[in-house]
């Protein structure tokens, strides 16, 4: 199948599930139905089996053994809404603790990493008393209406769609497509002198920044790994304009990046946020998020007068669920696989790209890695409907990927963390047949 043809049938996959003559189910893509699921695997109702290199929400493996007896047990022991006190909470919130700066030590329970972020938004806002929002190209941070207007990955707003007066956003600190490159003497002064001289112009009009939110490595804008010192230099211009700093680990934070546990801690120790947002991993695909934040921006919302409740957050099944979790990634040393094998991924990634012209780079850490085809490696011209065809190729081949950023080129790895070298090898192994018959058709 051609590209083209590829690209035009994905335009018109339906954007309502029919399945029975009175029900619709939303899907944005036409969804692969899936019957069962265990550690990196997926299987259809045929019984065919997926390698899944695209669910970071079975961060542990799907339907982890240690996790689904927790759920279970507590299950048939309590469950209840967020009015009680019980151990599972403390436990976990200790656990949590444990694994952040000390500063950070205030936690809430939600259930959607985009409840995550909107009420870190809040907590941002009533702590500084202002209002506006610095956000990053192509960002993406929820689905609720607060994030979609802070959210400009285009593919989730309509094209032609305002932004709002208290948004602002900032250039993606992209060092491979943005505005400074990897050439660049020092790009993370550059695209933090960017955030400076936003929060200048919106002071200018009488504006006021509440915070600065970003990904700690953006992954629908494309897999975008900042440079280092980065975050540092934001947060310096951001809370001298009396701001605050939102981490959205929401996606890459419990050690999908190896060599640290938040994606954060990559920048270095000097680099502490204000407010860390997580989900999606956090209960290996059942439902529950935190938001934790400092001492002080916690008193000022219990001093607000406003309350705060959350009818299923952190109730017990998902902080049983949360703590089986954590100790999953302790026992099988998860983030020590996430260095070797992202490591030995990136390695085969790297080779390939040495081979094919049509990956124009490899980037990511750990187990968190995207490969950006292009159809000229000095014009950057995105490969977009060869993107969609290795995904369709590959899915041929029984290996689920998908294509994100900006003009959907990027191929995302983000694997369940019990990924094996030979899984890395075999998705190498079938992607290289792969480009070799994408490019040159198109060329
Ligand atoms: N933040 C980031 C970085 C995300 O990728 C997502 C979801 O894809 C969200 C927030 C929203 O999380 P949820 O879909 O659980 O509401």
């Amino acid at each position: 199948m051609s590209a083209e043809k590829l690209d035009k049938s994905k335009t018109l996959f339906l954007r309502k599930k029919h399945v029975g003559p009175s029900c619709k189910i939303f899907f944005s893509q036409d969804p692969i139905k899936i019957v069962k699921a265990k550690g990196q695997y997926m299987y259809d109702e045929n019984g065919q089996r997926y390698l899944d290199c695209i669910n970071n929400v079975a961060h542990v493996g799907h339907c982890h053994p240690d996790v689904v007896q927790a759920g279970a047990e507590q299950m048939g022991t309590l469950n209840t809404n967020a009015r009680f006190l019980h151990d599972n909470l403390v436990l976990y919130a200790q656990r949590l603790q444990a694994t952040l700066p000390p500063a950070l030590s205030v936690c809430y329970f939600v259930n959607s990493g985009s409840e995550a972020n909107d009420l870190a938004l809040r907590l941002a806002r009533n702590f500084t008393g202002h209002d506006d929002i610095i956000t990053l190209e192509n960002a993406y941070h929820g689905h609720v209406s607060s994030l979609i207007d802070i959210s400009p990955y285009k593919h989730h707003q309509l094209p032609d769609a305002e932004l709002r007066p208290s948004v602002h956003v900032a250039p993606s600190p992209d060092v491979y497509r943005g505005r400074y490159r990897a050439d660049h003497p020092d790009p993370a002064a550059a695209y933090a002198d960017d955030v400076r001289e936003l929060i200048d112009r919106a002071h200018e009009k009488g504006r006021k920044i509440a915070a600065f939110i970003a990904e700690s490595l953006q992954s629908c804008g494309g897999q975008v790994v900042p440079p280092a010192g980065y975050f540092q230099q934001v947060a310096a211009h951001v809370r001298r304009a009396g701001g605050v700093v939102i981490a959205d680990e929401v996606q890459v934070g419990f050690g999908r990046v190896g060599s640290h546990f938040w994606a954060f801690q990559l920048q270095g120790a000097d680099f502490v946020p204000d407010i860390v947002t997580m989900g999606k991993p956090i209960g290996n695909g059942h439902p529950m998020s935190c938001v934790v934040t400092t001492a002080e921006v916690a008193q000022a919302f219990a001093s607000s007068g406003m309350e705060y409740f959350n009818t299923f957050g952190g109730n017990p099944v998902s902080c049983a669920i949360g703590l089986a979790v954590l100790d999953v990634i302790g026992k099988e040393d998860l983030q020590g696989n996430a260095v070797r094998v992202g490591q030995h991924l990136s390695d085969l990634l790297e080779a390939l790209k040495r081979k094919h012209p049509l990956i124009g780079d490899v980037r990511g850490r750990g187990l968190f890695i995207g490969v950006e085809l292009v159809k000229d490696r000095l014009t950057l011209t995105p490969a977009t409907a060869e993107a969609q065809e290795v995904i369709y190729k590959l899915k041929e081949e029984k290996i689920l990927l998908s294509a994100d950023g900006p003009h959907r080129n990027v191929l995302k790895f983000k694997p369940p963390m019990c990924f094996t070298p030979e899984d890395a090898e075999l998705v190498a192994a079938k992607l290289d047949p792969v480009l070799t018959g994408t490019g040159p058709l198109l060329g």
